[in-house]
């Protein structure tokens, strides 16, 4: 048995899913599930995140978290979490950067929340000396103290429902069988409360993606942040709103098609930053302009943070330099795709990097 005879069997017994089941069982299967199952980073692996390009990347999210902390009066304990910590490189790289703000390390709880088992082991190992705490779901980060996150492309992982336009209603896209192979079709027509506002801005046979979780994720967030300070930096590959078919099948760095290896291939969504935007506002905190990656890290300084690095390199070692601060932060490369929301209290100015 794989994934794709199990979900086959599935379908001829209940009929066709939700794109949101098929990504959830390929992502997350206990037994078959992409990232419950090994680790896809690296040069090696299926794809490659911004903080496995270069150390920059966490070092610079380090600080900006740490400044923002001290412009708040550098409050005691406080909550230090990520999202879908990966490999823990990032937060490696956070903490390492972050060594010499006083009291920062001594103040920080750092809580991890990862659904993965494979990968909370990575990141126990990566992270030893810090006593990271893990967690399954946004809903257990404490209340009662400030929260500093950040979310490196967790977002995008997921699960998405997809829905076409037709007439006044939609047709929710669905995975069935055709020809005993795994293929979409489209349910019934049916009306979308969820969807009024989509309405005004498509027409018929537009493809709209609605990811139900990450509105309630967001407002977990914002609640803490508005009742104690502190600050989310969202940094995803997505756009302020929803529109076509983003579902994307990533193996050995190349695209494949999002059916074909279930469980053996990453899959990804687009984010709509907008309803990230709007849960913060409904819970009362502000959130910054969507700032594109490759202006955030050249506000916060990455080019004078790669000429440091580059004192003392040479050959292969500095090239690699170079092409990791040209990837990190080109318009043609990650800088334009992948972007940057900070929510943060409606009170104070935007966190480092992200200002008007
Ligand atoms: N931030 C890392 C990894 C990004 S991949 C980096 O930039 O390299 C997505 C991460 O989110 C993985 O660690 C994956 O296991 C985790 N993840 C995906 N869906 C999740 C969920 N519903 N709950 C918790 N973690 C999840």
């Amino acid at each position: 048995m794989n994934l794709k005879d199990r979900l086959r069997d599935r379908i001829l017994a209940t009929g066709p899913i939700r794109v949101s089941d098929y990504m959830a069982d390929c992502l997350l299967d206990p037994d078959y599930g992409y990232y419950a199952t090994r680790d896809p980073f690296g040069t090696r692996g299926d794809f490659i995140t911004a903080p496995e390009i270069s150390q920059m990347f966490g070092e610079l999210i380090g600080l900006c978290l740490a400044q923002y902390w001290l412009d708040q009066g550098s409050p005691t304990p406080f909550t230090l979490a990520e999202l879908g910590p990966g490999r823990g490189t990032l937060m490696a790289d956070l903490l390492r950067a972050t060594r010499g703000v006083p009291g920062f390390h001594a103040a920080a709880r750092v809580l991890l929340v990862e659904a993965s088992p494979t990968l909370r082991e990575m990141q126990a190992k990566t992270l030893a000396g810090h006593a990271p705490r893990w967690i399954d779901d946004v809903a257990d980060l404490p209340k009662d103290q400030p929260l500093f996150l950040v979310a490196n492309e967790f977002f995008d992982a997921l699960p998405i429902r997809q829905f076409v336009r037709d007439g006044a209603g939609w047709r929710e896209r669905l995975v069935g069988l055709s020809e005993g192979a795994l293929s979409f079709g489209l349910g019934p027509q049916t009306a979308q409360p969820a969807l009024a506002d989509r309405l005004d801005d498509t027409k018929d046979g537009d493809l709209i993606e609605l990811c139900e979780a990450a509105p309630l994720i967001t407002a977990q967030i914002a609640a803490r942040i508005a009742g104690h300070g502190g600050a989310a930096l969202m940094i995803d590959y997505g756009d302020w709103v929803s529109l076509g078919d983003t579902l994307q099948a990533l193996k050995s760095h190349a695209p494949s098609d999002p059916l074909q290896s279930p469980g053996e291939a990453d899959l990804t969504a687009h984010v709509d930053f907008e309803v990230l935007a709007r849960s913060a506002r409904a819970a009362g905190i502000a959130h910054s302009r969507l700032t594109p990656q490759g202006i955030f890290l050249e506000r916060l300084g990455i080019t004078a943070r790669a000429q440091t690095l580059a004192r003392g390199l040479s050959g292969p070692a500095l090239d690699q330099l170079v092409a990791a601060h040209r990837r990190l932060t080109h318009p043609e490369e990650m800088g334009n795709l992948f972007k940057v929301l900070g929510l943060f209290p409606s009170q104070s100015s935007a966190p480092p990097g992200l200002e008007k």
